[in-house]
């Protein structure tokens, strides 16, 4: 198996902050302040490094204990979507998190990260068919990129992939997918030539309190940082970093067998015809993740893996969606394992994203979400415009501390990549 994070892996931009940064003898040297450090770089961190710096500069720092991009982005199956996404408001913000990737790439100009490629999906019982055509009716209705499709006219999209001819099946022309980790990387970079500082392979081991406020990190080799505010995009790890404050973060404990934050994801090379949409099968997820691979992933497997689960049990468990694989694409048949990534999904207990400041914590900030990989640019800008002063209308449903009366309708504890 391959860990979520490797610990040693080299990073693109390694600088570390200059001595005039550091907390000295309990009182802040006055200048420069590093205003703005972001503590996790993965998608959700990056882009908000990526964003804030292309304002602010030199004011912004990010650190992450590993390398950007190398955290749950790295193994995500990153769907771009808001196909399942309820209520309204939450759809919209993942329609319009689409459309900032499209912006995001087109700016970037030549990569292969952002890939916007469709997604075929299709259905075999009856309630599953039933609730595929019932998603496709309402995503119409929203104005979004939906259709039922025949199986020859499925197999014209996407001649490499085995459809089962009594199959209920449906296009979405406008989803695709983004490489977490590629992507994170590119906006780190873009975010240090504007000026923000990247401190990596060093943990943040605390945050500093002062009376009610927090005023910057202290970084596991004794290091401190001062801030006037902290962002903490640690992902699945973010209630260990703000757990001694008191702050109960309203996430799934990861380590809680059965919890549904586990997640197996397979990359398999040596596909000669491969698809080149995202397909949602009935017992497979895939999309392609570079030439000749595909990246598996199955919700039932997920569910059947957790901290505990051993390396040959994983393996195993591998095997069987490279089996499943060969069943839906028949160059997958031969393929070989070369990646089995046993990785943890920041959840939410309400599914819904966390993000605002904490009330009783002046100068913390938390950006936390599920489907990260979708809402990233679009949670980067709303969290940017706070950071500068002005409330965003779209984050005030996504608070922190919201109380269960104020979460939009939708069924706790739920994913929806
Ligand atoms: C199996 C699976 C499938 C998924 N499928 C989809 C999908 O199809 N579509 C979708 O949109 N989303 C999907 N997701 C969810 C999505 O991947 C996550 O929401 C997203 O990657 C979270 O990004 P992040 O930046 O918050 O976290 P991460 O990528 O985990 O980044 C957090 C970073 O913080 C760093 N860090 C943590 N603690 C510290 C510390 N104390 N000090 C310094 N650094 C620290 C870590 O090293 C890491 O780099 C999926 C997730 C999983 C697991």
């Amino acid at each position: 198996m391959v860990p979520t994070e490797p610990a040693a892996l080299r990073c693109c931009v390694v600088r570390r902050l200059s001595e005039e940064m550091v907390w000295m003898s309990g009182s802040w040297k006055p200048s420069p302040t590093a205003r703005t450090v972001i503590v996790g770089a993965g998608i959700v961190g990056a882009a908000l490094a990526d964003q804030l710096a292309a304002r602010r500069g030199d004011d912004v720092v990010l650190i992450d204990r590993s390398c950007p991009g190398l955290g749950t982005s790295r193994t995500s199956f990153g769907w771009l979507n808001a196909n399942k996404k309820q209520p309204r408001v939450y759809f919209d913000f993942s329609v319009e998190a689409m459309r900032d990737w499209g912006r995001l790439a087109r700016e970037f100009g030549e990569h292969s990260w952002y890939q916007p490629v469709g997604n075929l999906a299709w259905a075999r019982s009856s309630r599953a068919r039933e609730e595929l055509a019932e998603r496709v009716d309402r995503l119409q209705a929203w104005g979004y990129g939906a259709e039922i499709v025949t199986a020859s006219r499925a197999r014209g999209l996407e001649p490499n992939v085995t459809i089962p001819s009594d199959a209920e099946i449906a296009f979405f022309p406008d989803e695709g997918y983004v490489c977490g980790r590629q992507a994170a990387q590119a906006l780190v970079q873009r975010a240090t030539s504007f000026g923000a500082r990247l401190i990596t392979d060093v943990e943040v081991s605390g945050l500093v309190v002062s009376r009610d406020r927090v005023t910057g990190v202290r970084l596991a080799d004794g290091e401190r940082i001062a801030a006037e505010t902290v962002v903490c995009c640690a992902g699945w790890r973010s209630p260990e970093l703000l757990a001694p404050l008191g702050i109960d973060l309203a996430l799934v404990t990861a380590s809680t067998p059965g919890s549904g934050t586990r997640g197996l994801t397979v990359t398999v090379d040596g596909i000669t015809l491969r698809p080149d949409c995202v397909i949602h099968a009935p017992e497979l997820d895939l999309r392609p993740t570079g030439e000749r691979r595909l990246l598996l992933e199955a919700g039932d497997i997920d569910t059947q893996v957790d901290m505990t689960s051993g390396n040959e049990y994983l393996d195993e468990r591998a095997r069987e969606l490279l089996t499943r694989a060969g069943m839906v694409v028949p160059g997958a048949a031969s393929a070989t394992i070369v990646e089995a990534s046993l990785c943890v999904r920041p959840l939410p207990l309400d599914g819904y994203p966390l993000v605002g400041p904490v009330s009783d914590q002046h100068g913390l900030y938390i950006a936390v979400t599920h489907s990260g990989i979708t809402l990233a640019p679009t949670l980067a800008r709303h969290v940017t415009l706070e950071l500068l002063g002005t409330e965003s209308p779209i984050l005030r449903h996504y608070r922190p501390d919201r109380t269960s009366r104020e979460i939009p309708q939708q069924r706790s504890a739920k994913r929806s990549c």
